[in-house]
């Protein structure tokens, strides 16, 4: 089977303030780290991660951080580096992570012109009350502002970013914040995460004191099955355990990922993967640049996934998605069939009802969903 075109990441760890919640690799702003940092990038992207020159990629991926932080004019020259060092298809996917407060006009605009057709805005929620207490640096109307600005400045493929188990979150409150999001015109896109709260970010630490009281995992869950059902009828299709989109709005980028397709990663801590060897960049942001400055790879761990490791992570990346894994195609390209431990655990996900198989092909269903770090235990 030819090798899926690969997707370009580029990394921009730099945020207003750092959230309440936040275990990513971001730093607050400092503006010469950042011109710093930009230069190191160039420098990378222009190396090209050992691809040849000229090698083709349909994506191109700028996360963090808050990419809509920097001048427009960084994503415009990393644009241009990229299309000097790949060819980037006609018809590429180029996204750009934006925080509402951090976008203006001008900005959009020199995006725009610079090829950026995708925007995916951390809105997180509509409700005041709860982007403070999760420490954001926005409101539910500097959101609503953001978005318009997007919309005049031309943007019809927009994503938003919306979090279930807020502190302070209700079932009425999510479900304005649910309604509000699939209202908002040209918004074709939404990412629905659960909080993930590390025991050392200061959210964790104010929930362990009893500081702030956090919805109940119940409850949580319950909302997010109800999600499900919501946005379907609201012309949102589910694709992925998290990720729903109108007709013709799935990322594709992020499909790379969940498919095990080749993604050239590039930045502080970027994971790249070429079909069979992932390594991964220095995370922090100073050693990071002092050694793309040295010239010294960026590079400090890579690994080779064959075998049984690439079988599982087949397996557990292939069941976020709703088109789930067809596992007679799966055999016949292993040329053997399943290990009977994971035959096995399949048959008891099925009996307890959290995958379903029609024929061959194996899906996870809502309950599964919710339960999907557990069951991918098995399969780890
Ligand atoms: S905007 Fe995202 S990356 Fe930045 S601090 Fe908040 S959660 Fe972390």
């Amino acid at each position: 089977m030819p090798q899926a075109e690969p997707g370009l990441y580029l990394h921009l760890p730099f945020c207003l303030s750092r959230c309440h919640y936040c275990h990513f690799n971001s730093v607050v702003y400092d503006a010469p780290l950042e011109a710093r940092y930009a230069a190191a990038l160039l420098g990378e992207v222009r190396l090209g991660a050992r691809a040849p020159e000229g090698a083709r990629a349909n994506s191109v991926y700028f996360g963090g951080g808050t990419p809509s932080l920097l001048p427009a004019e960084r994503i415009a020259a990393l644009v241009a580096a990229c299309r000097e060092r790949f060819q980037l298809s006609d018809d590429c996917e180029i996204s750009l992570e934006a925080n509402p407060g951090t976008l203006s006009a001008e900005k959009a605009a020199l995006w725009r012109s610079s090829g950026v057709n995708r925007v995916s805005l951390g809105a997180q929620s509509f409700s005041d009350g709860e982007l403070r207490a999760a420490g954001r640096a926005h409101t539910a109307a500097m959101t609503g502002a953001s978005l318009e600005l997007l919309r005049q400045s031309g943007f019809d493929n927009i994503s938003l970013d919306l979090m279930l188990g807020l502190p302070h979150q209700t079932p009425g409150s999510w479900r304005r914040t649910l309604e509000t999001a699939a209202a908002s015109s040209g918004v074709g896109h939404m990412s629905l995460y659960m909080l993930d709260l590390d025991e050392e970010c200061p959210l964790g630490a104010m929930a362990r004191e009893g500081k702030v009281t956090l919805p109940d995992g119940d409850e949580t869950a319950d909302l997010y099955a109800a999600s499900v059902e919501y946005l379907r009828a609201c012309g949102f299709e589910q694709y992925e355990i998290s990720n729903f989109s109108r007709p013709g709005f799935r990322s594709r980028h992020n499909l790379k990922y969940w498919r095990r397709e080749p993604v050239l990663a590039f930045g502080a801590g970027a994971c790249s993967f070429d079909g069979r060897r992932r390594w991964t960049n220095a995370s922090g942001v100073e050693d990071y640049c002092r050694r793309i400055e040295s010239g010294r790879s960026p590079e400090t761990g890579a690994e080779t996934v064959e075998g049984e490791r690439a079988l599982s992570e087949t397996l557990f990346l292939s069941l976020r998605l709703t088109e789930g894994l067809d596992l007679d195609r799966l055999a016949a390209s292993r040329g053997e069939p399943l290990p009977e431990a994971y035959a096995a655990a399949i048959d008891e996900f099925c009996a307890r009802g959290w995958m379903e198989r029609r024929g061959s092909h194996l899906r996870l269903t809502v309950p599964g969903m919710l339960l999907s770090n557990e069951i991918f235990q098995e399969f780890v």
